[in-house]
């Protein structure tokens, strides 16, 4: 792998979601308060991030603060890595998905999707590119091709330039906006075809997203890659307060154990390299390893809900997303 140099790249943004109608209607208050544009206060403690996106932030504004950059620098053959951490409910699929085919309210995906190609229309022609995309999702440390339904365990190896990979994964090859787009219809039909409640399933499972960039220039044959990898996390919502048991609560313990490897491996690129970064603790974080931290762009979505009700979680989702800091 390439040198790591001894500054890391990782972003941490803070979105809060507006109330909803229900916690409205119930009487719930509203206890973020923003100051200036990187900073929060919760219960009397206040949370600086790089950037923090009051409720009435845009998609268009979220997309242009911070994923536009990543997109141009995976272009010149960085690795990158976004994510949405929250707990269920926070807007991690609204930030990172929205709606997928509406101008406005389109998420970071589709965004991106556009961006990749609009860059590559006004490239160089001498320069030739290979787009292709995976879906696949991680659920009880299973990983699932959410392009091709009979693949439900597929497993994490290593090519010979010891970059890891999900062996076996499907890869389809995309030529424009359009194609992404129906690549991503197609793994979301799937993924409810295979659950009975695609809510609960969503929030218990980790989606990920990758598209990887070959470009060759046809003169000199000059090759160059790059990758980003965009993950919509589990919910990182406490469920023993609700008293689960059974299949519930080995749900809760395998999705905590990914999360705060997770929450490891970033503390310990933040704390720079001197630390040992503990990649190998979870099958996302070795997924991810060539494309967090060290040469790589890292974005974290730390993603929030404004009402008095989720208080506790909130905090502790702000926490998480301090120890990047
Ligand atoms: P999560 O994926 O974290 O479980 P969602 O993204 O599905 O949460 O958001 C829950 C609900 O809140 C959805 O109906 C979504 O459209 C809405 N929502 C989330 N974030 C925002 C936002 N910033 N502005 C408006 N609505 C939002
Ligand atoms: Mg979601």
């Amino acid at each position: 792998m390439a040198d790591v140099p001894a500054e890391c790249n990782i972003k941490v943004l803070c979105r809060f979601r507006p109330l909803n109608q229900s916690e409205i209607v119930r009487g719930d208050q509203f206890i973020p308060k923003f100051q200036g544009d990187d900073t929060v206060v919760v219960g009397g403690r206040s949370y600086s991030f790089d950037r923090v996106f009051p409720t009435n932030t845009t998609q268009e504004q979220v997309y242009n603060t911070c994923a536009k950059q990543i997109v141009k620098d995976v272009l010149f053959g960085y690795n990158g890595t976004i994510f949405a951490y929250g707990q269920t409910s926070s807007g991690k699929t609204h930030t990172m998905e929205g709606k997928l085919h509406d101008p406005h309210q389109m998420g970071i995906i589709p965004r991106i999707a556009e961006d990749i190609f609009n860059h590559i229309f006004a490239m160089d022609e001498n320069l030739e590119f290979h787009i292709k995309v995976s879906y696949f999702e991680i659920y009880m440390d299973k990983i699932r091709d959410l392009l091709d339904v009979t693949k439900t365990n597929l497993s994490v190896h290593e090519d010979k330039n010891r970059v890891p990979y999900v062996k076996g994964c499907t890869e389809r090859f995309v030529s424009s906006p359009d194609e992404v787009m129906d690549v991503i219809d197609e793994g979301k039909a799937n993924r409810h075809v295979a659950v009975t409640n695609m809510n609960e399933h969503s929030s218990r499972s980790h989606s990920i997203f990758l598209i990887n960039i070959k470009q060759e220039h046809v003169e000199t044959e000059q090759k160059l890659c790059g990758k980003l990898y965009l993950v919509d996390l589990a919910g990182s919502e406490k469920v023993s307060k609700t008293g689960a048991a059974g299949a519930v609560l080995d749900e809760a313990k395998n999705i905590n154990k990914s999360l705060s490897a997770l929450g490891n491996v970033i503390s310990a690129l933040a704390e720079g390299t001197k630390t040992h970064v503990p990649y190998r603790d979870s099958k996302m974080t070795r997924i991810l390893q060539d494309s967090l931290g060290g040469n790589c762009r890292t974005t974290m979505f730390i993603c929030c809900s404004p009402s008095s009700y989720n208080d506790a979680e909130t905090k502790s989702t702000l926490m998480f997303g301090q120890r990047a800091k």
